[in-house]
């Protein structure tokens, strides 16, 4: 590389703590040898924990989006519900349909939140065998009701799967898998876990596996049977990224020593401050009480150019942030402020933009 990247406060993925980035220099170890199981093993205990749940939590080789496939293939049987407010929500239907399963969407604006009675309103008018949502849609820095919205589902259609995208806000923001009682939630490393891209992670319920055995046609890589099976053995399907599990291994341990609370804490700090800096300047896209711990984004209502405010930063303090997302992109941009950034790295980031501001 011919510069040293700038400190990522993007949306994901996020910065790497120096001491993870160098837990993937150790040597490798086989796949299929007593190593990797002592590992997976250790592994899954704190995993479940992260997740707050007593399901298994698979390991997926794969971005978060393998695991849309997943839920697509191994979840639903006849018909899906699938939340749709922001770029990531749609990618899960198109997921849904490049499956061939059938499916309708209940969809708000981008920058609004799916809320519990619309998706009572869409259960009441046709039957469905599992729901999609994204509890933080990155494109928007919407955090979706997810709780309540699983209440909802259990009450209107409980033969229904809950299936949630969790990946901008496991380990930022309060997921209580079993407590919400989700059937799938799936996450990737690379945001608030804070891990190198590479890894994603769903805790899969029994009746989740139940429905599962009944579907024809699950395919094989992206199969929570097959991720089962091996779970079993502590072991994964095929030949895991070695070196993101000596990562995850030591992150997880950084991450259960800060604690759950004080990590969700410290993201609702770092967010409140971007918040109250975004309100005072320029506007937030996302209303409330739907602002997401985990990613600003920020309505550019002064039209600066962010790509120079990039230059600047990564100049004066070494940070970058990132543009809208899709047709956001020039309205909006987001600052992510997930994973393991502290309070006074997000004041020195906006001071920074302040600083910007007046050149
Ligand atoms: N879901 C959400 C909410 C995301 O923010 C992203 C990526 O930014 C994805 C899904 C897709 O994740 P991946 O790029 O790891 O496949």
């Amino acid at each position: 590389m011919a510069t040293r990247p700038a400190r990522l406060f993007l949306p994901g993925p996020t910065e790497v703590h120096a001491d993870i980035l160098a837990a993937q220099a150790e040597r490798l170890i086989g796949h299929r040898g007593p190593e990797i199981s002592a590992l997976l093993e250790s592994i899954q205990p704190r995993l479940q924990k992260v997740f707050q749940t007593s399901n298994n939590v698979y390991i997926s080789t794969s971005s978060a989006t393998g695991l849309f496939e997943a839920a697509a293939r191994s979840s639903i049987d006849r018909r899906a519900l699938c939340c749709v407010n922001g770029a990531f929500s749609a990618r899960w239907a198109e997921v849904v349909e490049a499956n061939g399963k059938p499916y309708d969407v209940v969809e708000v604006e981008w920058g609004e939140a799916i809320t519990p009675d619309l998706v009572a309103d869409a259960l009441d008018r046709a039957a469905y065998d599992a729901v999609t949502v994204v509890h933080n849609e990155t494109s928007t820095g919407v955090t979706n009701p997810v709780g309540d919205i699983a209440e909802t589902v259990r009450d209107k259609a409980p033969d229904a799967l809950v299936l949630v995208d969790t990946v901008s806000s496991m380990g930022g923001i309060d997921v209580p898998v079993d407590g919400w009682n989700l059937d799938v939630c799936l996450t990737g490393g690379q945001k608030c876990l804070a891990l190198p891209p590479g890894l994603s992670f769903a805790a899969v319920s029994d009746r989740a596996h139940t429905r599962a055995t009944t579907i024809p046609g699950r395919g094989w890589y992206f199969d929570w049977l097959v991720f089962q099976r091996y779970l079993e053995k502590w072991q994964t399907p095929t030949t895991p990224a070695i070196t993101l599990l000596y990562a995850l291994d030591r992150q997880l341990d950084r991450i259960l020593d800060e604690g759950l609370a004080a990590r969700f804490d410290r993201h609702a700090v770092m967010a409140d401050h971007v918040r109250q800096w975004s309100l005072e300047r320029f506007d937030i896209l996302a209303p409330e009480p739907y602002r997401s711990d985990t990613v600003t984004a920020v309505v550019n209502k002064r039209s600066i150019d962010v790509e120079a405010m990039n230059r600047y930063l990564t100049e004066h303090v070494d940070m970058i942030v990132s543009n809208g997302y899709a047709k956001l992109r020039d309205r909006t941009f987001r600052i992510g402020h997930m994973g393991d950034h502290t309070v006074p790295e997000v004041e020195t980031l906006t001071a920074a933009i302040d600083a910007f501001l007046e050149t």
